[in-house]
């Protein structure tokens, strides 16, 4: 396994927690636990409350999408995140604003310079905005986001060459396994369309 694949694998994990049904406060540099059982995890709050039933919390209407993020820096996670727009009831609340404003506290400067960003979808056009404002080095992604991505589906925000900076970008990794943990989701979470 390349270190691509090794922090892929650390981002999936992240967007793994978008589906506990919880919040647990949020640890931006804790690894989430691979196996923990539901007993763990905090009762579900006000937000996610229509279901007791711990299986059943992917088909929670409240879940978050799974997307998960981390920042490395020397080899290290030094951020991380994964979505929590429903969870803090806030559109910004991406995983990779999180990751990147957990790596800057961690480095104590909004430069993010020599940081790679680990992400499981094509960042959006917000996050690639945010990704180059931070001067991030590189940017490696999981699934494709033909419909909303900003890393080259629909925009190609990062390599616009009008930009002062571009980070390096790499898609596709492990993407097979990031579309799953998406499709899975979307199967569960999504009612038949309604005409009227
Ligand atoms: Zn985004």
């Amino acid at each position: 396994m390349n270190d691509d694949e090794k922090w892929m694998r650390e981002a999936l994990r992240e967007a793994r927690q978008c589906l506990r049904n919880t919040e647990a406060p949020y640890s931006p540099l804790t690894p989430p636990p691979l196996d923990s059982p539901h007993s763990d995890i905090r009762q579900a709050s006000s937000v996610n409350r229509q279901s007791n039933n711990p299986q059943s919390a992917i088909r929670n209407p409240q879940s978050d999408v799974p997307v998960g993020a981390v920042c490395v820096w020397q080899g290290e996670i030094i951020g991380r995140g994964h979505n929590r727009r429903e969870v803090e009831r806030d559109p910004t609340a991406h995983a990779e604003v999180l990751a990147l404003q957990a790596a800057a506290t961690h480095l104590g400067d909004w430069h993010l310079t020599g940081v790679m960003l680990y992400v499981t979808l094509e960042p959006c056009v917000m996050c690639a905005g945010a990704i180059w404002l931070a001067r991030v080095e590189q940017v490696v992604f999981g699934a494709w986001d033909e419909r909303a991505g900003a890393c080259g589906s629909v925009f190609d925000i990062v390599r616009d060459p009008r930009l002062n900076h571009r980070p390096q970008l790499r898609g596709g990794v492990l993407a097979d396994e990031c579309a799953a943990l998406l499709k899975e989701f979307f199967a569960t979470q999504r009612k038949p369309p309604t005409t009227t």
